[in-house]
């Protein structure tokens, strides 16, 4: 029997969260530039059922026994979920089996379907992509199966809105030469005044991208993007890669945050009250650390812990 769950994992935008895989591997409307599971090998827009439903919750109902504290049951993978058409019928499957919110992250191009709509009405929360919003821009970036388009994706995603009750935190992937003009930047502006999601979030590379053209955005350029738009609700997820990159750093706030987790393990929280700085500065320190291997995340009960990666 494939294995459809995976964690729980600690995430940074969901917290604890369990993984639902409904997909096979590189199964996708897209074949982004910057995707970091390789190039789409089945480019496809027809929506199947890839396998029996009753493994995936058989799967799910062990879990469950476990006891396991989620902020987040997480339709994700290395593919598009709602290219499975058994998607809707697993959500409410789930929603009646536990209370933790079911999360949806998906690549969009498929929500003018109404059948897909109806599908993911019943989640708490969904994370679309929207990288462009020019045909040409969203060939370029995205490399639609075809049929697919921005207009349509576009489109989509502003009907859901207006039906969806659950949150809606849109994903904007930024690749430095791309999809980063003037001219798009304002474009894509536009459409999200439209499509009113609880969250902007901007994000780049950070793991070799499936073609070389893919470049990284740098904090730079992000921290451009959202004074440029300023009002909408803008964050910045990717993750630091150097000290060089956060400006400003401090050696002393850096030896701070790792003298306090070396004591014992600590939340973000604990951080935050600690050295009086706010989450985005320390995850930015965070990500250092983390990526030179000086500390790692551990769950513990509901919550994710910063400790030393020795001991
Ligand atoms: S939509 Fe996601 S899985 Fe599909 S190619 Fe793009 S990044 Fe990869």
């Amino acid at each position: 029997m494939d294995k459809h769950l995976f964690g729980p994992v600690p995430s940074r935008r969901l917290g604890i969260s369990l993984g639902i895989d409904i997909i096979p591997f590189k199964t996708c409307t897209l074949d982004c530039l910057y995707c970091e599971c390789g190039r789409t090998t089945d480019h496809t827009a027809e929506r199947r059922s890839f396998f029996s439903t009753k493994d995936l919750m058989s799967e799910f109902n062990e879990f469950l026994k476990t006891g396991d504290y989620l902020d987040y049951i997480t339709f994700s993978g290395s593919g598009e979920p709602t290219l499975n058409s058994d998607i809707g019928h697993l959500i409410k499957e789930i929603k009646e089996m536990t209370r933790t919110p079911v999360a949806v992250i998906t690549n969009g191009t498929l929500l003018h379907l109404p059948e897909v709509q109806k599908d993911l009405l019943s989640s708490d929360l969904i994370l679309p992509s929207l990288d462009a919003v020019s045909e040409d821009v969203f060939r370029k970036i995205n490399k639609p199966a075809p049929g697919i388009t921005a207009e349509k994706v576009i489109n989509g995603l502003k009907s859901f809105s207006r039906e969806y009750k659950g949150e809606i935190w849109l994903e904007v992937f930024i690749s430095r030469g791309s999809n980063d003009s003037e001219e798009e930047l304002e474009k894509i502006r536009e459409v999200i005044e439209q499509i009113m999601p609880s969250k902007v979030q901007l994000n780049s590379l950070d793991r070799p991208p499936a073609y070389s053209e893919a470049e990284p955005a740098g904090h730079d350029l992000l921290e451009m993007i959202v004074k440029k738009w300023t009002g909408l609700p803008v964050e910045i997820i990717t993750r630091v890669k150097s000290r060089e990159e956060i400006p400003s750093f401090s050696k002393n706030l850096e030896s701070n945050i790792l003298n306090t987790i070396v004591r014992r393990p600590l939340t973000i929280e604990d951080l935050i009250i600690l050295t009086g700085k706010n989450r985005l500065e320390i995850l930015k320190y965070i990500d250092v650390l983390e990526k030179e291997k000086q500390i790692r995340t551990e769950i513990v009960g509901e919550k994710i812990f910063y400790r030393t990666s020795i001991g």
